[in-house]
């Protein structure tokens, strides 16, 4: 049974006069691995963050886990609670040590008690390797570590589903195999993931599907090695040929 964890219908999203997503339909199943690649200002980001409501949509619906998230009576925070995102930039709290980036999330949403709160915040720095820096404060970290902390972060609310938006495009190359191990070790257990990447190596041993997007629509889409291996479009062609 492929039961679907996150169903796009008809989304369009304008800021303004602006349409940057112009009917996107998308089903991401239980335990998928999708991958959108596309252009710059081809609409990747807003279709995500379209997905857990930090942009509200102009037409269309989504459902997360069944729940339209769209529907004008859905409780939000609890919508997002089943969400975790990671973005480009880690977005840590700079003033608190890791181990109180874990927890202060898990203690104010979830209402989880303190040591209940710290132990899965242990938990998951272990799962991301970095136990060690428990105590350390997010500047002292390099920036592959301050974004598996930040993925640690998200897993602490025990997400249903993982939004990933270019989480290595900010750090050093050598910073990014260490988050993509990560990523890596998460799609093998079973993550539901949606993921906006340039790495066409992690999208093509990890995804179970590419999407293609362009202009705020989706232009083609299947297994890795036919969209990026033998693209069907010249425009999905003439981007790789760009980026590879
Ligand atoms: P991508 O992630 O593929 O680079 P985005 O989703 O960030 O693309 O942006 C798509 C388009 O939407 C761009 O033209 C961008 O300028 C515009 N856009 C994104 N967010 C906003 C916003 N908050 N206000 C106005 N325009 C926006
Ligand atoms: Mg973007």
């Amino acid at each position: 049974m492929a039961e679907n964890e996150i169903e796009i219908r008809g989304l369009r999203k304008s800021f303004g006069e602006n349409e940057v997503l112009r009917g996107i339909d998308l089903d991401v199943a239980r335990g998928e691995v999708v991958c959108v690649i596309g252009p710059s200002g081809s609409g990747k980001s807003t279709l995500l963050r379209c997905v857990n409501l930090l942009e509200e949509p102009s037409a269309g619906r989504i459902f997360v886990g069944g729940t339209e998230v769209t529907d004008l009576d859905v409780d939000i925070d609890a919508v997002r609670r089943r969400i975790g995102m990671v973005f480009q930039q880690f977005n840590l709290f700079p003033h608190v040590t890791v181990t109180e980036n874990l927890t202060l999330p898990q203690r104010r949403v979830l209402k989880r008690g303190r040591a209940g709160a710290a132990s899965v915040a242990r938990e998951n720095l272990e799962r991301v390797g970095l136990a060690d820096k428990a105590g350390a404060y997010p500047a002292q970290l390099s920036g592959g570590q301050q974004q598996r902390v930040a993925i640690a972060r998200a897993l602490a609310m025990n997400p249903e589903v993982m939004l990933f938006d270019e989480p290595t495009s900010a750090l050093d190359p050598e910073l990014v195999g260490e988050v993509l191990a990560v990523m890596r070790m998460l799609a093998a257990e079973g993550m539901t993931m949606m993921v906006v990447t340039h790495e066409m190596s992690f999208a093509r041993e990890v995804a179970d599907r590419v999407v293609f997007m362009d202009e705020g629509a989706i232009v083609e889409q299947g297994p890795a090695e036919q969209v990026v291996g033998s693209p069907r479009h010249e425009r999905t062609r003439n981007f790789l040929n760009r980026i590879l």
